[in-house]
């Protein structure tokens, strides 16, 4: 049967290996490594690998995701990834091990979801360390552990920290500290020990290699450094992580030559950009099967030197393919380095096929 593009190829081997390193770098540190599923829609062999490279756990930031690998058979801690919808605790409360919250009614909903569940949930309450998306401030946990005393089925675990989501806010030894301060204040109001400080994501691993995150912090959520072997949050390529583990394949269906400069009046493009040109002759470009329906275009690097991306509609991608030695023709595959935005995209598309090798 003739292989159907666009396929993602995931190589296994490369995300276990991924994984070992860095659970090994971490657990000098006495930091224990989850790892996050979302950025491949929680695919069943991606987690398999990553338990095999030794995480304490696995975690998602969709419910379904965590449904999804608890009907594949997976026994292992999962941990929901963001704070819960009020409309689905009862799912939270039945596949679940531990989830994030940030606000006192969600604990309350969550205690009684468990209830009627039977189940018993633990709790990371979210501390905002200045990246102002989830999370208590830090000088406002009293609140919070208020109504986890009210709880009997949901347990507080500790506190968490997330960093350079929504604004790019790095973590830092001195916003770490202020988290790990932070649980020792809710540890007091609850006047009891707690377990966790989840000290961020990729982003933290470089305060680990240099030594210097505060003592206290003992976890960190690890998804994108473990597929990618990259940390976009700081544009940097890990060095000691493999970055071969995932690519992105689409088959040409044009090869012609055209000018660079588009014929006839312009207005924006398919997705309301206004598009920018630079004269460069005529020049040979591709077509590939593959668009916006299937990836995040802007994320993808083409392998071959010689070839770039000009853009990209709903199912084209257009490349500059002039400087590309020898032939290239309809039939022909062009393969891209996928960046996190890129992955997340293609495995979430019902257009695009997973391949999974282990080698
Ligand atoms: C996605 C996510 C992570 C993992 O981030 P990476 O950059 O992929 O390591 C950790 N924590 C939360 C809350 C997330 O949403």
């Amino acid at each position: 049967m003739a292989m159907r593009y666009p396929e993602i190829c995931i190589n296994t081997a490369v995300i276990s290996k991924n994984t070992e390193t860095v659970v090994k770098l971490c657990a000098d540190k006495g930091i224990h490594v989850w790892g996050v599923t979302k950025g491949v829609s929680a695919h069943p062999a991606v987690a398999s690998a990553m338990l095999e490279g030794g995480c304490q756990g696995l975690a998602d930031s969709r419910v379904d995701n965590i449904r999804k690998l608890r009907l594949f058979g997976f026994r292992n801690p999962m941990m929901l990834l963001r704070i819960p919808m009020p409309g689905e605790m009862d799912e939270v409360a039945e596949t679940a091990d531990c989830c994030l919250v940030s606000m006192p009614g969600s604990v309350l909903m969550l205690d009684r979801a468990c209830r009627e569940a039977g189940t018993e949930v633990g709790i990371i309450v979210m501390v905002d360390l200045g990246d102002l998306r989830e999370g208590v401030w830090p000088d406002g946990v009293e609140e919070m552990a208020e109504a986890i005393r009210h709880c009997h089925r949901v347990r507080c675990l500790g506190v968490g920290g997330n960093f350079g989501c929504l604004s790019g806010v790095l973590p830092t030894e001195t916003n770490l500290s202020l988290l790990v301060k932070t649980g020792e204040e809710l540890s007091s109001f609850l006047e009891c020990p707690l377990e966790v400080v989840s000290g961020g994501a990729t982003s933290s691993l470089m305060l680990v290699e240099k030594g210097i995150v505060p003592e206290g912090v003992n976890q960190l959520r690890v998804g994108e450094g473990i597929l990618l072997g990259t940390d976009i949050t700081r544009s940097r390529v890990i060095p000691y992580l493999r970055n071969d583990a995932i690519r992105i394949t689409a088959e040409v269906v044009e090869v012609r030559r055209k000018p660079t400069m588009p014929i006839g009046e312009t207005g924006t493009d398919a997705f309301g950009n206004v598009q920018i040109f630079k004269d460069r002759g005529v020049r040979r470009r591709a077509i590939v099967a593959m668009g916006r329906q299937d990836v995040r275009p802007e994320g993808l690097t083409p392998i071959d030197e010689g070839l770039s991306v000009i853009g990209a509609s709903s199912d084209h991608l257009t490349l500059d393919a002039e400087d590309l030695r020898g032939s290239l023709e309809p039939g022909d595959t062009i393969s891209f380095v996928p960046d996190y935005g890129a992955v997340l995209a293609a495995t979430t598309s019902p257009y695009v096929r997973t391949r999974i090798i282990n080698s």
